[in-house]
């Protein structure tokens, strides 16, 4: 079941929650909805399940326009982040639920809530109630109640959010593989990027009520449509520099961005990720040792403090002559292995291996 999102706009009040946005589901993905708090993830997903109506817009489902097809009509399951289980129904009645609904006959519930307890790895405690299990369980028993009714769709709201992170990662491994299993369609709401490029095909990321990028995770973190994509992607070191005549320069060294040809100067960003910036010593007379200074791409710099995170060495630095931090992440052997000791104080060149360069927006334009 494919899910086409078309110009889909949604107030409450006079706050607009979601602002002209389309996506699409292809048939069998497993897509992430990524944004921070308040960028509409939760609406847009209630307005694709039919639980919220769009003001304007329509979702259409393998060609047939659902917009005004109400939830019950819809075949998707739903699970929230927090459970929503029938405290005083056992987790066998809880996951039977919607097939006792349909009137689906005594025996097939019974069948088919069996296997469903074998697949969300459950079995044996189908006479247990939702109090006595752990968290991880009652999101697995949400799981198979949403899975009962066999819906073609699978929507999901930060559904381990509220669990702890190992517990947050055998199930999101666990739920990769039973979508696969299953051949569903579904859409996965977070605010976590690890989780959404750990499981999905695609990822959508939105900010204020707008879609920034659809792609798959690759195509999203290597070329970051906006700033803000960018930013949110994690942790990224962001410098004022300029850009003319193709090329952008950060403290001296050129960046190629063929995008601004022009001769006259403007201000530019230039977003640098920790990992993609290499460090080497620098030679006593303060060049860097490979190549020729910053014309070779290299900036000088000096180490302010250094942290190890198991296998990545984090190195703050200081470039020379300025007052800002620049972070730098190296693998542990990498650190282990240079011909210096890298400890505050010690002046080292740092070489970008790849660098991005955005143009202030139209918001900036004076
Ligand atoms: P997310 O899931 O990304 O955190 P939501 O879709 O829940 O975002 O909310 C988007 C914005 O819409 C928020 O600012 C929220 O306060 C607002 N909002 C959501 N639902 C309602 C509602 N029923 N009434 C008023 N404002 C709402
Ligand atoms: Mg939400």
């Amino acid at each position: 079941m494919s899910i086409h999102v078309r110009d889909i706009s949604k107030s409450f009040g006079a706050f607009k929650a979601l602002d002209r946005v389309s996506l699409d589901v292809p048939d069998g993905t497993l897509l992430a909805l990524l944004g921070p708090s308040g960028s509409g993830k939760t609406t847009l997903l209630r307005i694709i399940a039919g639980l919220e109506h769009a003001d304007e817009g329509v979702i259409v489902e393998d060609g047939e326009d659902i917009t005004e097809r109400h939830a019950r009509q819809r075949e998707v399951g739903f699970v929230f982040q927090h459970y929503a289980l029938f405290r005083h129904m056992s987790v066998f009645e809880n996951i039977a639920f919607g097939l006792r609904v349909r009137k689906v006959p005594t025996a097939e519930v019974r069948s088919r809530v069996e296997e469903l307890l074998h697949l969300v790895r459950l079995e044996g405690l189908g006479g247990r109630k939702p109090a006595q299990l752990s968290g991880g369980q009652r999101q697995r028993v949400a799981l198979a109640r949403a899975l009962a009714i066999r819906p073609k769709i699978l929507l999901l709201d930060e559904p381990f959010g509220a669990l702890d992170a190992k517990v947050r990662v055998e199930l999101r491994q666990w739920l990769r593989r039973l979508h696969d299993e299953i051949g569903m369609t579904s859409v996965f709401v977070t605010h976590d990027q690890e989780e959404a490029f750990e499981l999905a095909d695609e990822v959508v990321v939105m900010n204020h009520g707008k879609i920034e990028q659809q792609g798959t995770p690759d195509a999203v973190f290597d070329q970051p449509a906006t700033p803000f994509v960018m930013d949110f992607l994690g942790n990224v070191n962001v410098f004022h520099g300029r850009v003319e005549n193709g090329r952008a320069f950060w403290h001296g060294i050129p960046i190629d961005y063929p995008d601004y040809p022009h001769a006259q100067a403007r201000d530019a960003r230039v977003y640098l990720r920790p990992h993609e910036l290499e460090i080497s010593p620098l030679s006593g007379n303060g060049q860097a040792v490979t190549g020729n200074g910053r014309a070779s791409g290299s900036l000088p710099a000096s180490v302010l403090r250094v942290t190890r995170n198991g296998a990545i060495t984090r190195v703050a630095c200081r470039p020379h002559g300025s007052d800002a931090e620049l972070q730098v992440d190296v693998p542990t052997e990498v650190a282990r292995g240079l011909q210096m000791d890298l400890v505050p104080g010690a002046h080292v060149a740092i070489t970008p291996r790849k660098a991005r360069v955005f143009l202030p927006g139209p918001e900036y334009v004076i």
